[in-house]
């Protein structure tokens, strides 16, 4: 099967995975907002962002992950604040350490469009997309995609079926001419092989055990590092173009 697009995860894949403290990271929030009840403030959030990835995986993604601020208005949040803005960046700048991109992701990224190959993002994430574009920008690769869809604007998540034909309906590139590249084997990989897509795992995260579970999934190719995506991808359109020549 040739591949004429590659669409990729973010965290774990694209960025290589982190064992955060998310209590620690909903303090760095909740110290700007409420500094007399941060504590208080950010394992409630904490909790609420946990139920929410626990829900959507039991849900098998039909439940999307949502977006933040409806997290933080059903714990009593003035979204429309100065104070909760300000809050919002800290929380998120406490997050820069881990967002940092892969170093392999640049020359990947712009070898596959060299082949002609259409490349994606699809994350599953509450974090706003203007965040993302940020991050994926700082780091020089933004421009290196032609497509990015987040969850947080999403009513579905992976592994719904819904989000992996978005990405391939805008991409203009059927499912079957798809290759995923993700860290996580239920939301990624048996996600986009259950649309047709070819799944490439990296298995290199400490997917928490409440959100990943054993089916026996088989992915279509498991690489130790982003960089060798490249190798899989040509090997399978190398041996596409040999069938071609052997009719
Ligand atoms: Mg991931």
């Amino acid at each position: 099967m040739n591949i004429d697009a590659v669409i990729f995860d973010w965290g774990g894949t694209l960025t290589p995975w982190h064992d955060v403290d998310l209590n620690e990271r909903w303090l760095a929030y909740a110290h700007v907002y409420a500094p007399d009840r941060a504590e208080e403030l950010a394992a409630q959030l904490h909790h609420g962002e946990q139920s929410r990835w626990a829900h959507q995986f039991d849900t098998a993604g039909e439940t999307g992950t949502g977006a933040l601020e409806a997290m933080f208005e059903e714990c009593g949040i003035d979204t429309s604040s100065a104070i909760h803005f300000q809050a919002l960046n800290s929380y998120l700048s406490a997050w820069d350490p881990n967002t940092y991109t892969d170093e392999d992701a640049i020359p990947l990224l712009k070898t596959l469009r060299g082949m002609g190959i259409k490349t994606a993002v699809l994350s599953n994430t509450m974090w706003p997309r203007r965040h993302h574009e940020s991050v994926l920008e700082r780091d020089g690769v933004l421009h290196l995609f032609d497509y990015l869809l987040f969850t947080s604007e999403t009513t579905s998540a992976k592994p719904h079926r819904s989000v992996f034909t978005d990405v391939s309906y805008n991409l203009g590139v059927v499912p079957e001419h798809c290759a995923f590249v993700g860290d996580r084997l239920f939301d990624d990989i048996h996600g986009a092989q259950e649309v047709g897509m070819k799944g490439i795992w990296i298995p290199h995260s400490n997917i928490p055990a409440s959100q990943s579970t054993d089916l026996g999934i088989t992915p279509a190719a498991t690489v130790q590092r982003l960089g060798e995506v490249l190798d899989v991808v040509s090997a399978w359109n190398t041996l596409q173009t040999w069938n071609e020549s052997d009719k």
